[in-house]
Formats: C-alpha cells, structure tokens, sequence
C-alpha cells in the first residue's frame, strides 16, 4: 500500500479527551472515529488489526471444534421473556420498536437465540457435544462508555456456546475453550492470567475471565508472583485429550480479581502477593441448565430419557482486545505492534522522492517485497524526514525499511527493528533475505 492513496487520518495532537494511551494512539494513528459516545468508526488501519485479531480468535475456536455461524444483531424480545432476562437484564438493554409495535432488541449477548437454534434442531444425545460460535457486533448501553474501544457501548465480541449431554462432558467443553483461550491470546504475544470470576447476569456455577496486566485495567486483580513462570503454555498440547489436570494445575496458581480475593483463603505470604490492575479480554462460563431449563432445550440421552441440556458460553472481547494490545505494546512514540496482529509488517520510508536514485531503490524494494507476499506500507509521500519517521513510530509496524541518499551511494539501507529501536545497516539483498519468509 502507498501512503500516498492511504486514507490514514493521523493526528500531530493528543486528543483531549482520551485518557488512556490506547486511545489516544488509536486516534492519532488514524484507527477509528468516534460516532457517537462508546461507538465508533473502524478507518481501513484500525479495521486491518481487527481482523487480525478476528482471525486468531477464529483459528484457535476452530481449532478447539468449535464451528462457526453468524446470528443477527437485533433479536426479537420473545425469546428474553421466555428467559426472564427481559426484565432482569437492566438499563444495558437497548430495547427497540419495530413499525408493527413489536419489541425487539441490540443483542448485548446471544444464549437466548443459540438456545432457540439448538432446541430446534437437535433432540438426542448423538449430536453432542456441540459447540456453536459467532464473531458479532453487541450493544450494551454502558453507564460510562470510555477509554475508547476498550469500554464502548457497541463492540466485537465472539461469543461461543457449549452444548452437552451432563456435567462431566460440559467441564471437558468448559477446559477445551479454557485452554483454547490460553493459545489465542499467547498468539497475540499477550501474557493472560485465568482468574476466578464472579458471572454477572449470565448467571452461573463456574467461571473464569482472562486478565492481562495493565495499570489502565479496569479490574483490581491479585496473583501469585511467581505465576507467569510456573505455568507456562506448551504449544502443542492436544485439545482432544484430557485437559483438567493442565486446567488443575493453571488454577492452583494462585489468582482472582477484587470480587473473588479472599485474604482468608489465600495462603500467600505478602511477599509473594501482587496487587495490580488488569483488562478483562475474556470470560468464560459453566451455567449448566438454567437456559435449557427456561426455554426447554432438552436431549434424550441414550436410555432415551429426556434432560435439558448442560451449557457453557465463552466470550472475547475482539475490539476491547485492540485497546489491549496497544496499552501493552507501546512507547513514548507510539503503538509497538507484535507481529501476528499488525496492520503492516514492513513500513518502507523513502526520505528523499525527488533522488532519483532513491525512488528508483524504494519503488524496486516496494514491488519485490509485495512479491514476496510482505504486507507492505510504503512512505512515498513528499514530506519532511522528521515527520514520516515519527509517522511510521507512531503507527508502529514491527519494522522500518529507511531509503536514503547517503546510504544508498554505499549500497545500504537502514532496517529499524521498532520495538528495540535497533537501527542496522543492510544491503539491498540482506533486505530481501530477510523478509522473504
Ligand atoms: P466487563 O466486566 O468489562 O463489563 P462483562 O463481564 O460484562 O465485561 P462479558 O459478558 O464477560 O463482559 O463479555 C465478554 C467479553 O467482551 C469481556 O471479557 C470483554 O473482553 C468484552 N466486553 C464486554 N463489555 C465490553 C464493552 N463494553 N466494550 C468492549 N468490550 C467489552
Ligand atoms: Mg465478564
């Protein structure tokens, strides 16, 4: 892509109003819009990470045998009387009229409709386990919408749903999506701790949100210190096989936010305690019956007795997840993008466009590396060194390719590794080396 015909609104300024980093880098690299409080436009660099993200989550979900479908946004009410959360579910509910007076609703979550799509299809034992997902647009009409996409009233979620035939096969869907959860976010090079959770209006019997370290968090969390070295992540572990003594051993590390801390319970010398903040990106749950009950979704099992069905819902925050990201990767100069979920790979900056030999060196470099298959964002605009060097910091891709007319004369580039800032000289063929994958 040329900057040139990029539509990337960037900002010199802080905005005022963003109080959080990632919100003001996402607003300053030209991520999103604001539309209106806690809703916002996603411009083409915001909407490019997002689906980076989207894919990770739905990788490892497929991964996890779970399958993909897509329910609507906007729900009938029916199915929220039936549940009783019509009621129940508070101010958060945006609660529509269509032109024939009937109530509908913003989906602010999906067991309802996930119920309704199971009750009418499947009656026996033979078709679970069942795990249903969706990576769909919620409202929740939040009291206080803020810090950007990290607390928005309209926002991404994927949202799975479990379905089993008794408790014991509902805890192994339950540890599938627990660990599948651990690897999704590993992918995105953050370092998630599963914490003890209390289920809000879900409801439930277990339940465990997935918590990154970050001073802006929202959530007061405690941990054992020593937690990120003893529980490590083995790639390869198999999904299929038998998970609890791997989820036994991530929960008997110590770990919970403020609502289920319990310094009676907790068995840790004060040394060995950290107080700190946290982002919630997931949270997953074991409610077993209590919307199979309410709206009949019931199996025979395989003495052809009838029970309700035992669920589980498991969600991601995929756009909370981009505010995520960012307060954990960056410095003072901007977004420091891990590499599996950046807009860009390779950000390639001819400082001088009126050297001929300069745009004839980065025009050469922007063709082969999109050969090579390198997502590439190629600076060719006429502006002020000082300006397109902060720019690319700024939009953080992992790395910068530097043409200029004194290293060029030499025969070199300069590569910038933007995390370390390391700045290395290369010839054009080491260039390709080592970008070519
Ligand atoms: P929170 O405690 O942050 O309000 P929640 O517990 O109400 O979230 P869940 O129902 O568990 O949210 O939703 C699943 C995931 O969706 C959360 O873990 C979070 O990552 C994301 N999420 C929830 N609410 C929002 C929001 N208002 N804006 C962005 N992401 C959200
Ligand atoms: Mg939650």
């Amino acid at each position: 892509m040329r900057l040139s015909n990029y539509f990337l609104p960037t900002l010199r300024d802080n905005p005022k109003d963003a109080q959080i980093v990632s919100h003001r880098y996402m607003l300053r690299a030209g991520m999103i819009q604001q539309a209106s409080a806690g809703i916002y436009s996603w411009l083409p660099m915001g909407v490019r990470v997002l689906k980076k993200i989207e894919q990770i989550v739905r990788e490892e979900q497929n991964n996890a045998g779970a399958q993909e479908i897509l329910m609507p946004t906007i729900q009938s009410a029916d199915l929220w009387k039936e549940s009783g959360r019509y009621e129940d579910y508070g101010k958060e509910l945006l609660r529509i009229t269509d032109r024939h007076e009937r109530d509908m609703l913003y989906g602010p979550t999906n067991e309802e409709q996930i119920t309704e799509i199971f009750r009418s299809h499947v009656k026996s034992y033979r078709t679970l386990p069942l795990s249903l997902y969706h990576i769909q647009w919620k409202f929740r009409d939040e009291v206080r919408p803020r810090f950007g996409v990290m607390r928005g009233r309209e926002f991404l979620m994927k949202d799975a749903y479990s379905f089993d035939l008794n408790y014991d096969d509902a805890i192994k869907s339950y540890n599938k999506m627990f660990i599948a959860y651990l690897k999704t976010y590993a992918r995105m090079g953050l370092k998630v701790i599963p914490m003890a959770a209390d289920s809000g209006p879900i409801g439930g019997d277990m339940s465990h949100e997935f918590i990154i370290l970050a001073d802006t968090g929202e959530s007061e969390v405690f941990y054992q210190k020593n937690w990120f070295e003893v529980n490590k992540l083995d790639e390869n572990v198999d999904i299929e096989g038998d998970l609890q003594p791997l989820v036994n051993s991530y929960l008997s590390c110590y770990a919970a936010t403020d609502e289920k801390h319990d310094l009676d319970n907790c068995s840790l010398a004060a040394e060995d305690l950290v107080a700190t903040r946290g982002i919630e990106v997931g949270h997953i749950f074991y409610f077993g019956t209590k919307y199979s009950d309410a709206l009949r979704a019931r199996v025979a099992g395989k003495d052809g007795n009838e029970s309700s069905v035992h669920m589980g819902s498991y969600g991601v925050g995929v756009s909370r997840l981009v505010g995520a990201i960012i307060e954990a990767n960056h410095d003072e100069k901007g977004i420091v993008w891990p590499e599996s979920v950046t807009p860009f790979r390779v950000g390639l900056v001819n400082i001088k466009i009126d050297d001929r030999e300069c745009l004839e060196a980065s025009e050469n470099f922007y063709t082969k590396l999109q050969l090579a298959g390198v997502d590439v964002l190629y600076d060719d605009r006429d502006e002020r060194t000082g300006a397109k060097l902060a720019n690319m910091d700024l939009i953080g891709l992992p790395w910068q390719i530097i043409v200029g007319p004194r290293g060029l004369k030499a025969g070199v580039v300069e590569i910038k590794n933007r995390r370390t800032g390391v700045l290395e000289e290369c010839s054009i063929d080491q260039v390709m080396t080592k970008f070519r994958d």
